[in-house]
């Protein structure tokens, strides 16, 4: 038997590996990763504690020993043979599967302006280091990208005593993902803390002494940051003739479009009861697509129904999004002492909720929040609104009926 091959060792491969053993997986697991590291965690690298990067693993060596998981690390798969099921591996070995995983994960979006290589990346600890290493009281740095990643970045920077500048294209930051209310409240607290924003402005051209935008400004900077997002990492299942879009794409089993080869993690596109595929770049979905995938590779039939939810820590506060919340959706403000929450009713269905508090100070309300979406409750506005009345009750009732 050949076993099962993972391609990328993230989040999602190296979650998958370890939930096969859990499944019950006797054959051989062999995980193969580009990065020169053990297996870690993006996260933490833009919450650096005392300003410094952190490497924090996701699992040990002895971990992957000890359950007999093979990891090949710094190689890339070059090659992707579905008919043969082979991969080969950039030292030139050929592997055999029975059955592969893809969790290739996703790259930064590159710029394409005059002066692009200027600008670093940040997704990997490389990354990390490189932009960590040349910061210093003092200081500047320009930010390209107001999204999650680079307010977080503004937010460590600031706490470094680095000027922050901030360049979006949008008319206001962190438009993509997070709801308008706690958007707003994150753009005035970076703005309190001295990030200087450029919204709504174009990047023209990166040069020596900074980012000149495309209404003629110049935003001057030592470094330059480019945090536009990311491109779902597909060459692999492309240049092998599997069926991709906005990600590899799945069926709701995780399962690609050839048999045997599933796919899970920020590379995923899967498909949505309603039709269309879906793509997730959360650190939960990474995990909990990975141990859906490993368990159906291990030979169950489950589909992916993970409700999304990610977190974002800027400064001291920290916001966490249940569900995906829609301008359609009607929000119900809930006033907390440490922040507030709000929940998304569609239809009078509870869908989504959201908080932005002091540290994790919301986050057993979000879980609860999570359990009544999907218990499918429509709870009353007024009862979402009090904050006299307790979730876990409402939670309760909702189960008894
Ligand atoms: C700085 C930063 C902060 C973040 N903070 C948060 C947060 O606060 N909350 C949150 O929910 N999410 C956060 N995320 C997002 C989260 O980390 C990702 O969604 C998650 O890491 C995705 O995991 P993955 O395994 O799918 O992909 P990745 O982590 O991208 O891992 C894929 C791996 O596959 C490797 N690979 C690719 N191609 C090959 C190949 N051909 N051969 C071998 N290896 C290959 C890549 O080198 C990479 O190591 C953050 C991300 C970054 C970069």
């Amino acid at each position: 038997m050949d076993g099962i091959v993972i391609i990328g060792a993230g989040e999602s491969g190296t979650r998958a590996a370890f939930a096969l053993r859990e499944a019950g997986y006797r054959g051989s697991i062999t995980l193969v990763g580009t990065e020169p590291h053990l297996p870690y965690e993006r996260p933490p690298l833009s919450k650096t504690v005392d300003g410094a990067v952190q490497l924090k693993l996701i699992c040990a060596a002895d971990a992957l020993d000890a359950v007999g998981i093979t990891y090949l690390k710094g190689l890339s798969a070059t090659r992707l043979d579905a008919d043969a099921a082979t991969v080969t591996i950039s030292d030139g070995r050929i592997l055999h599967y029975e059955k592969l995983l893809l969790t290739t994960g996703a790259r930064p979006r590159r710029l394409a302006c005059p002066g692009a290589e200027r600008a670093l990346d940040f997704r990997t600890h490389a990354d990390a280091e490189a932009i960590f290493s040349n910061v210093a009281p003092g200081r500047s740095v320009a930010i390209i990208g107001a999204g999650l990643i680079g307010m977080e970045l503004a937010a460590v920077l600031r706490g470094r005593n680095v000027a922050v500048s901030a360049i979006e294209a949008a008319p206001k930051p962190l438009g993509r993902a997070v709801p308008a209310r706690f958007a707003e409240k994150l753009h005035a607290r970076h703005v309190a803390e001295g990030v200087r924003f450029h919204l709504d402005r174009g990047v023209a051209a990166i040069g020596e002494d900074g980012v000149t935008l495309t209404d003629g400004s110049v935003v001057p900077a030592d470094l330059v940051v480019s945090a536009i997002g990311v491109l779902p990492d597909i060459a692999l299942a492309e240049a092998a003739g599997l069926a991709t879009g906005n990600g590899i794409l799945t069926d709701a089993y995780l399962r690609t479009s050839v048999p045997n080869i599933y796919a899970a993690g920020d590379c995923a596109a899967v498909a949505e009861p309603g039709g269309g595929h879906i793509r997730y770049e959360s650190w939960r979905n990474a995990r909990t697509q990975a141990e859906t995938a490993a368990r159906n590779m291990a030979g169950n039939a489950e589909a992916f129904a993970a409700i999304p939810w990610f977190w974002s820590d800027q400064y001291d506060l920290g916001l966490q999004v249940a569900g995906q919340p829609q301008p359609a959706h009607q929000p119900v403000r809930r006033l907390m002492p440490a922040g507030e929450l709000e929940f998304y009713l569609d239809d009078g269905r509870l869908v989504a909720a959201a908080g932005l508090g002091i540290g994790n100070s919301l986050a057993k309300d979000i879980k609860l929040a999570e359990l009544l979406i999907a218990a499918g409750v429509s709870p009353s506005p007024a009862a979402l609104a009090d904050p006299n009345v307790n979730l876990k009750m409402l939670l309760k009732s909702a189960r008894a009926a």
